[in-house]
């Protein structure tokens, strides 16, 4: 322990000295007490076992190099871009949906600059910032009123605790959804203050099922998209047309959460059909919930669309002040449902429909260019690179299932290990996410940005020099 160099001396190493022009003093002090403090712990725990290693390096230039290598790390923005080559277009820990560059530059107009927010400009009055996005709701969605919250689960806690506090909401027993572990359909609804009275099976619910359950405890019908899963084989569920209906003839609300808020028709690009937010409304819904940075890939955001009187009771619930939207929300989704005005325009311009309906003959183009550079960088440090067929996914809990056909860069490294690499590159600047399947290294050129390709060929350059 006397030979552990203090901080102060520390401090004064040539390598440290250099630090401190470019970066925070505060930070290489931080750093050095770290390294300096996991050194006393390792070697107290070393001698409490009995064995202190005899010839340890305790000398101040290791010490200090290691608190270099912390001061730099500290020294790091933490959230920073990287190149999802996984081809998982809608990544939930890659920060879900791109934007398209007219939200981009929506968010920055706003934010360097005042804005008319919650500003009426006509009367000079005070505004609303709902105001921004309800006329294109409704417009898109065929709904009264509209209203949004800073995500999805915000909004069927926000819907459920205006509409059926201290009263009882039926829900299909086949729809108790469980979407990335932190948000549960039983959990949000008792948190909610709403009794969840559950109807049906697993596999089978019909409308007989939620006939059963009504009395006059029940507030509402939810019926929730299973957006992340499917029940297949011997199945049956209560379409939302029906359950409008029969919330409308004993006036409770019937209240739908889509999950992921499509406005297209997916089977116009050869996707397996998603229920669009549209027809949700048109079936009855008397509220439908969505988020905004699923499928239709804007900022995140929790939408509810549905009838003027029941989103005026949700805008007035003082709950909705806690999960309201910042104005860089606001910017990006209405630059983003604004896309949407034109079908064409929205595939084209948003990121993530440009993504999904990428054909494969551009695909396989995009994966033989990107395969052409990588062979330069690749050939010399031994590891094969090959075009193979394979297959994307949509993720961020939708369409599970389904598997959009692609080319794949695959790369097998000889020298290093394919784990290894696939740590460098992960570990690298900017980090590079690829896939890892039986000792090769899968590229996607799918879910890589254009603009991103220069940056993971010169990733991948430094990541192979190791
Ligand atoms: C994703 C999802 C949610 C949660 O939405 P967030 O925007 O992630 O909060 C809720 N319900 C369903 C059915 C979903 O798919």
């Amino acid at each position: 322990m006397r030979e552990l160099p203090a901080v102060d001396r520390l401090l004064r190493e040539p390598v440290l000295q250099e630090l401190s022009e470019i970066m925070p003093r505060r930070i290489i002090v931080a750093a050095v007490q770290k390294t300096v403090e996991s050194y006393r712990l390792s070697l107290q725990q070393a001698a409490a076992q009995g064995n202190l290693p005899g010839n340890i390096d305790l000398s101040p230039g290791r010490l200090a190099n290691e608190a270099a290598q912390e001061a730099q790390r500290r020294a790091r923005p933490s959230l920073g871009p990287v190149i999802n080559a996984s081809g998982t277009v809608l990544h939930t820990n890659l920060g879900r949906a791109p934007l398209a560059a007219e939200a981009v530059e929506a968010i920055r107009s706003v934010s360097d600059a005042y804005s008319n927010l919650e500003y009426d400009l006509e009367s000079g009055q005070r505004g609303s910032r709902q105001a921004h996005l309800e006329e294109l709701l409704c417009e898109l969605s065929g709904a009264e009123a509209a209203v949004v919250v800073n995500n999805n689960a915000a909004a069927v806690f926000l819907v459920l605790n205006t509409i059926a506090a201290g009263k009882e909401v039926v829900v299909s027993r086949g729809e108790l959804v469980e979407i990335g572990g932190s948000f549960r359909i039983p959990e949000v609804m008792s948190a909610s203050g709403a009794r969840l009275v559950e109807v049906g099976t697993t596999n089978k619910t019909y409308l007989r099922d939620y006939e059963a359950a009504l009395n006059e405890q029940t507030a509402a019908l939810l019926k929730v998209h299973t957006s992340n899963y499917h029940i297949i084989g011997f199945t049956a569920a209560v379409e939302a047309g029906e359950l409008a209906s029969l919330g409308r003839s004993v006036n409770i609300p019937a209240v739908e959460d889509l999950g992921s808020g499509v406005f297209l028709d997916l089977s116009r690009y050869n996707l397996p059909p998603e229920p669009r937010v549209q027809d949700a409304v048109a079936a009855g819904m008397d509220l439908v919930t969505f988020s905004g940075d699923k499928l239709l890939g804007g900022p995140q955001a929790g939408i509810i669309v549905g009838r003027r009187e029941l989103v005026g009771r949700i805008r007035r619930n003082q709950l909705a002040r806690a999960l309201r939207v910042d104005k860089f929300t606001v910017a990006a989704l209405e630059a983003t449902l604004r896309l949407y005005l034109d079908e064409d325009k929205a595939v084209q311009r948003i990121p993530v429909w440009r993504m999904l309906t990428a054909g494969e003959e551009e695909l396989h183009r995009r994966a033989l260019a990107l395969a052409g550079r990588l062979e330069q960088v690749c050939g010399a440090a031994g590891i094969g690179v090959e075009v193979i067929p394979g297959s994307s996914r949509v993720g961020g809990g939708a369409l599970p299932t389904a598997e959009l056909p692609t080319f794949l860069v695959a790369l097998d490294p000889s020298l290093i290990s394919p784990p290894a690499l696939v740590q460098r590159l992960r570990l690298g600047r900017p980090p590079v996410i690829v896939r890892l399947q039986q000792e090769r290294l899968l590229l996607d050129p799918r879910t890589i940005l254009q603009e991103q390709e220069e940056q993971l060929i010169e990733a991948l350059a430094r990541a192979v020099r190791g």
